[in-house]
Protein backbone atom coordinates (compact mmCIF):
# COMPACT_ATOMS: atom_id res chain seq x y z
CA UNK A 1 0.00 0.00 0.00
CA UNK A 2 1.03 3.29 -0.87
CA UNK A 3 2.76 5.92 2.10
CA UNK A 4 0.18 8.69 2.37
CA UNK A 5 0.75 11.03 4.66
CA UNK A 6 -2.68 12.89 5.78
CA UNK A 7 -3.84 16.93 5.51
CA UNK A 8 -3.82 16.61 9.32
CA UNK A 9 -0.29 15.95 10.12
CA UNK A 10 0.30 19.75 8.82
CA UNK A 11 3.44 22.37 10.21
CA UNK A 12 4.29 25.65 9.85
CA UNK A 13 8.30 25.90 10.38
CA UNK A 14 11.00 23.84 8.40
CA UNK A 15 13.19 22.82 11.11
CA UNK A 16 15.45 20.12 11.70
CA UNK A 17 13.64 19.87 15.33
CA UNK A 18 10.65 19.03 13.41
CA UNK A 19 8.94 15.37 14.22
CA UNK A 20 8.98 13.62 10.77
CA UNK A 21 5.35 11.97 10.77
CA UNK A 22 6.05 9.73 8.27
CA UNK A 23 9.01 7.45 6.84
CA UNK A 24 9.91 6.30 3.78
CA UNK A 25 12.47 4.64 1.80
CA UNK A 26 14.54 5.82 -1.45
CA UNK A 27 12.95 5.30 -4.12
CA UNK A 28 9.35 5.20 -2.78
CA UNK A 29 6.23 6.62 -4.22
CA UNK A 30 4.53 8.86 -1.38
CA UNK A 31 1.05 11.28 -1.24
CA UNK A 32 1.20 13.97 0.37
CA UNK A 33 -2.53 15.35 1.12
CA UNK A 34 -2.58 19.12 1.49
CA UNK A 35 -4.63 21.69 2.98
CA UNK A 36 -4.79 25.27 1.03
CA UNK A 37 -2.73 28.37 2.20
CA UNK A 38 -5.51 29.77 3.98
CA UNK A 39 -5.85 26.41 6.23
CA UNK A 40 -8.85 25.45 4.39
CA UNK A 41 -10.77 28.14 6.73
CA UNK A 42 -12.72 29.82 3.53
CA UNK A 43 -13.90 26.72 1.50
CA UNK A 44 -16.87 25.45 3.02
CA UNK A 45 -17.62 21.85 3.74
CA UNK A 46 -16.16 19.53 6.76
CA UNK A 47 -13.14 20.27 8.50
CA UNK A 48 -10.88 17.95 10.49
CA UNK A 49 -9.11 18.87 13.48
CA UNK A 50 -7.32 21.92 13.28
CA UNK A 51 -8.22 22.41 9.65
CA UNK A 52 -10.47 25.77 9.52
CA UNK A 53 -8.54 28.51 11.94
CA UNK A 54 -7.53 31.48 9.88
CA UNK A 55 -4.91 32.29 11.63
CA UNK A 56 -2.69 29.22 11.04
CA UNK A 57 -1.22 30.27 7.22
CA UNK A 58 0.37 28.44 4.84
CA UNK A 59 0.30 25.11 6.20
CA UNK A 60 2.78 22.23 4.97
CA UNK A 61 2.03 18.11 4.69
CA UNK A 62 4.46 16.81 6.69
CA UNK A 63 7.83 15.93 7.41
CA UNK A 64 8.73 12.89 5.57
CA UNK A 65 11.83 11.08 6.82
CA UNK A 66 13.58 9.73 3.64
CA UNK A 67 15.29 6.58 5.36
CA UNK A 68 19.41 6.99 4.45
CA UNK A 69 19.22 10.43 3.62
CA UNK A 70 22.31 12.42 5.48
CA UNK A 71 23.58 15.80 5.66
CA UNK A 72 25.39 16.53 1.85
CA UNK A 73 22.96 14.42 -0.27
CA UNK A 74 20.28 15.58 -2.71
CA UNK A 75 16.91 14.45 -2.47
CA UNK A 76 15.60 13.59 -6.11
CA UNK A 77 11.64 14.18 -5.87
CA UNK A 78 9.82 13.51 -8.89
CA UNK A 79 6.38 15.36 -9.26
CA UNK A 80 4.27 12.18 -10.29
CA UNK A 81 0.70 13.98 -10.26
CA UNK A 82 -1.44 16.66 -8.52
CA UNK A 83 -5.33 16.14 -7.76
CA UNK A 84 -7.18 19.11 -7.14
CA UNK A 85 -10.24 19.53 -5.08
CA UNK A 86 -13.20 20.97 -6.25
CA UNK A 87 -12.98 24.75 -5.48
CA UNK A 88 -9.96 26.90 -5.28
CA UNK A 89 -10.24 30.42 -3.64
CA UNK A 90 -8.43 33.61 -4.21
CA UNK A 91 -8.30 37.24 -2.23
CA UNK A 92 -8.17 40.69 -2.56
CA UNK A 93 -5.68 42.44 0.26
CA UNK A 94 -5.17 46.04 1.12
CA UNK A 95 -1.55 45.57 2.54
CA UNK A 96 0.05 43.44 0.41
CA UNK A 97 0.94 41.95 -3.00
CA UNK A 98 1.35 45.09 -5.84
CA UNK A 99 -2.34 46.27 -5.65
CA UNK A 100 -3.17 47.14 -2.03
CA UNK A 101 -4.07 50.71 -2.49
CA UNK A 102 -7.09 49.26 -4.84
CA UNK A 103 -8.59 47.36 -2.52
CA UNK A 104 -10.05 48.87 1.13
CA UNK A 105 -10.55 45.54 2.94
CA UNK A 106 -9.66 42.10 2.27
CA UNK A 107 -12.04 39.61 0.30
CA UNK A 108 -12.30 36.61 -0.65
CA UNK A 109 -13.51 34.84 -4.06
CA UNK A 110 -14.38 30.64 -4.61
CA UNK A 111 -13.79 29.17 -7.98
CA UNK A 112 -15.19 25.88 -9.23
CA UNK A 113 -12.89 23.29 -10.61
CA UNK A 114 -14.35 22.01 -13.94
CA UNK A 115 -13.73 18.94 -15.27
CA UNK A 116 -10.48 18.96 -13.10
CA UNK A 117 -8.81 21.15 -15.66
CA UNK A 118 -10.46 24.72 -15.92
CA UNK A 119 -11.70 27.44 -13.89
CA UNK A 120 -15.09 29.24 -15.14
CA UNK A 121 -13.19 32.73 -14.28
CA UNK A 122 -16.78 34.70 -15.25
CA UNK A 123 -19.19 33.82 -17.46
CA UNK A 124 -17.90 34.13 -20.57
CA UNK A 125 -14.04 32.98 -19.38
CA UNK A 126 -12.99 29.17 -18.94
CA UNK A 127 -9.57 29.05 -17.68
CA UNK A 128 -7.02 26.18 -18.13
CA UNK A 129 -5.26 25.13 -14.67
CA UNK A 130 -1.82 24.57 -14.55
CA UNK A 131 -1.14 22.99 -10.73
CA UNK A 132 1.94 23.90 -9.43
CA UNK A 133 2.64 23.43 -5.42
CA UNK A 134 3.84 26.75 -4.29
CA UNK A 135 5.56 25.35 -0.58
CA UNK A 136 8.05 22.39 -1.04
CA UNK A 137 11.22 22.21 0.71
CA UNK A 138 13.68 20.10 3.26
CA UNK A 139 14.38 21.07 6.57
CA UNK A 140 16.71 24.09 6.11
CA UNK A 141 20.73 23.77 7.37
CA UNK A 142 20.45 26.05 10.46
CA UNK A 143 17.83 28.24 12.36
CA UNK A 144 14.34 27.54 11.37
CA UNK A 145 12.36 29.17 8.32
CA UNK A 146 8.80 29.72 8.32
CA UNK A 147 6.32 28.33 5.70
CA UNK A 148 5.86 31.98 4.48
CA UNK A 149 9.69 32.15 3.14
CA UNK A 150 11.43 30.47 0.30
CA UNK A 151 15.28 30.18 0.33
CA UNK A 152 18.23 27.49 -0.11
CA UNK A 153 15.93 24.88 1.07
CA UNK A 154 13.07 25.36 -1.03
CA UNK A 155 9.54 26.78 0.80
CA UNK A 156 7.53 29.22 -0.27
CA UNK A 157 9.18 29.97 -4.01
CA UNK A 158 5.76 29.09 -5.57
CA UNK A 159 7.43 28.72 -8.67
CA UNK A 160 4.66 27.87 -11.31
CA UNK A 161 6.83 25.12 -13.27
CA UNK A 162 6.91 23.11 -9.91
CA UNK A 163 4.09 20.78 -11.16
CA UNK A 164 3.13 17.38 -12.54
CA UNK A 165 6.37 15.92 -14.92
CA UNK A 166 8.80 18.43 -12.90
CA UNK A 167 11.79 16.49 -11.10
CA UNK A 168 12.82 18.47 -8.35
CA UNK A 169 16.14 18.50 -6.28
CA UNK A 170 16.19 19.69 -2.92
CA UNK A 171 19.58 19.89 -0.11
CA UNK A 172 19.38 16.75 1.96
CA UNK A 173 20.95 19.15 5.67
CA UNK A 174 19.43 16.77 8.11
CA UNK A 175 18.99 13.36 8.47
CA UNK A 176 16.14 11.82 6.35
CA UNK A 177 15.78 15.65 4.81
CA UNK A 178 12.19 15.94 6.23
CA UNK A 179 10.61 16.80 2.83
CA UNK A 180 7.19 18.95 3.14
CA UNK A 181 4.95 20.89 0.70
CA UNK A 182 1.67 22.35 0.64
CA UNK A 183 0.46 25.78 -0.63
CA UNK A 184 -1.21 24.22 -3.97
CA UNK A 185 -2.27 26.69 -6.91
CA UNK A 186 -4.65 25.25 -9.54
CA UNK A 187 -3.16 28.21 -12.03
CA UNK A 188 -0.74 31.40 -11.35
CA UNK A 189 1.34 33.44 -13.49
CA UNK A 190 5.25 34.54 -12.98
CA UNK A 191 5.29 37.07 -10.53
CA UNK A 192 1.85 36.03 -8.25
CA UNK A 193 1.52 39.75 -8.35
CA UNK A 194 -2.00 40.20 -6.66
CA UNK A 195 -0.88 38.19 -3.58
CA UNK A 196 -2.54 34.47 -4.30
CA UNK A 197 -2.68 31.95 -7.20
CA UNK A 198 -6.03 30.25 -7.19
CA UNK A 199 -4.98 28.56 -3.89
CA UNK A 200 -6.59 24.98 -3.72
CA UNK A 201 -6.25 21.72 -1.17
CA UNK A 202 -5.04 18.87 -3.21
CA UNK A 203 -3.11 15.47 -3.12
CA UNK A 204 0.52 15.05 -4.74
CA UNK A 205 1.83 12.00 -5.70
CA UNK A 206 5.51 12.08 -5.75
CA UNK A 207 8.60 9.88 -6.02
CA UNK A 208 11.75 10.77 -3.51
CA UNK A 209 15.39 9.62 -4.04
CA UNK A 210 18.21 9.97 -2.39
CA UNK A 211 20.97 11.07 -4.57
CA UNK A 212 24.96 10.54 -3.10
CA UNK A 213 28.41 10.28 -4.83
CA UNK A 214 27.09 12.01 -7.95
CA UNK A 215 26.73 15.08 -10.16
CA UNK A 216 25.62 17.91 -7.51
CA UNK A 217 23.27 20.29 -8.97
CA UNK A 218 22.51 23.94 -7.72
CA UNK A 219 19.61 23.36 -5.20
CA UNK A 220 16.63 23.70 -5.53
CA UNK A 221 16.83 23.09 -9.24
CA UNK A 222 14.16 21.81 -11.30
CA UNK A 223 13.98 20.00 -14.32
CA UNK A 224 10.65 20.14 -16.46
CA UNK A 225 9.55 20.11 -20.52
CA UNK A 226 13.25 19.75 -21.28
CA UNK A 227 14.85 22.83 -19.04
CA UNK A 228 16.98 22.73 -16.64
CA UNK A 229 16.13 25.78 -13.80
CA UNK A 230 17.93 26.98 -10.94
CA UNK A 231 15.53 28.53 -8.60
CA UNK A 232 17.22 31.41 -6.01
CA UNK A 233 15.35 33.70 -3.33
CA UNK A 234 16.39 36.60 -1.61
CA UNK A 235 15.95 39.60 -0.19
CA UNK A 236 15.92 41.42 -3.50
CA UNK A 237 14.84 40.73 -7.11
CA UNK A 238 18.22 42.23 -7.99
CA UNK A 239 19.98 39.82 -5.30
CA UNK A 240 17.85 36.63 -6.32
CA UNK A 241 18.58 37.25 -10.33
CA UNK A 242 22.30 37.30 -9.42
CA UNK A 243 22.23 34.40 -7.24
CA UNK A 244 19.79 32.46 -9.47
CA UNK A 245 22.04 32.96 -12.87
CA UNK A 246 25.43 32.24 -10.92
CA UNK A 247 24.09 29.27 -9.47
CA UNK A 248 23.58 27.92 -13.28
CA UNK A 249 26.94 29.25 -14.60
CA UNK A 250 28.78 27.93 -11.84
CA UNK A 251 27.26 24.77 -12.36
CA UNK A 252 27.40 24.87 -16.29
CA UNK A 253 30.87 25.49 -16.15
CA UNK A 254 31.75 23.26 -13.36
CA UNK A 255 30.26 20.23 -14.77
CA UNK A 256 31.00 20.87 -18.19
CA UNK A 257 34.52 21.96 -18.77
CA UNK A 258 33.87 24.79 -20.77
CA UNK A 259 36.04 27.82 -20.17
CA UNK A 260 34.06 30.64 -18.92
CA UNK A 261 34.19 33.05 -21.10
CA UNK A 262 32.29 29.94 -23.43
CA UNK A 263 29.82 29.04 -20.65
CA UNK A 264 29.19 32.36 -20.20
CA UNK A 265 28.68 33.68 -23.41
CA UNK A 266 26.38 30.27 -23.65
CA UNK A 267 24.31 31.60 -20.38
CA UNK A 268 23.70 35.15 -22.26
CA UNK A 269 22.55 33.33 -25.87
CA UNK A 270 20.24 30.87 -24.17
CA UNK A 271 19.43 31.22 -20.60
CA UNK A 272 15.95 32.52 -19.87
CA UNK A 273 15.59 34.31 -16.25
CA UNK A 274 12.00 34.61 -15.11
CA UNK A 275 10.65 35.95 -11.94
CA UNK A 276 8.64 33.37 -9.85
CA UNK A 277 7.25 35.62 -7.19
CA UNK A 278 7.44 38.73 -6.08
CA UNK A 279 5.02 38.77 -2.71
CA UNK A 280 6.54 36.43 0.27
CA UNK A 281 9.52 37.80 2.40
CA UNK A 282 11.95 36.90 0.32
CA UNK A 283 11.50 37.14 -3.67
CA UNK A 284 12.52 34.35 -6.06
CA UNK A 285 14.07 33.89 -9.52
CA UNK A 286 14.43 31.01 -11.79
CA UNK A 287 17.03 31.11 -14.17
CA UNK A 288 16.15 28.38 -17.06
CA UNK A 289 18.52 26.27 -19.24
CA UNK A 290 18.35 23.96 -21.98
CA UNK A 291 18.80 20.42 -21.30
CA UNK A 292 19.43 19.34 -24.91
CA UNK A 293 22.74 21.57 -25.01
CA UNK A 294 23.75 20.58 -21.56
CA UNK A 295 24.01 17.00 -22.76
CA UNK A 296 25.18 18.47 -25.70
CA UNK A 297 28.44 19.35 -23.16
CA UNK A 298 28.26 15.62 -21.68
CA UNK A 299 26.19 16.73 -18.40
CA UNK A 300 24.18 13.55 -17.50
CA UNK A 301 21.48 15.00 -14.49
CA UNK A 302 21.07 12.37 -11.68
CA1 LIG B 1 2.87 30.71 -1.64
CA1 LIG C 1 -0.39 30.38 -2.16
Amino acid sequence: MMLKITRQKVHDVMSAKQEPVAFCESGDTVIFETRDCYNDSIIPGPKQPGEGDPSYGNPATGPLFVRGAKPGDQLKVEILSIDLAKQGVMRTSPTAGAFPHYYKEQTFRIFDIVDGTHVQFDEGLRLKLNPMIGVIGTAPESDEIDTHTPFDHGGNMDCNKIGPGTTLYLPVNVEGGLLSMGDLHALMGDGEVMICGLEIAGEVTVRVTVLRDQLKVPTPFAVRDGRAMTIQSADTLDEAAAKAANAMMDFLTKASGLDPRKSGMLMSLLSDMAVCQIVDPKMTIRVEFPLEIMEHYHIQLP
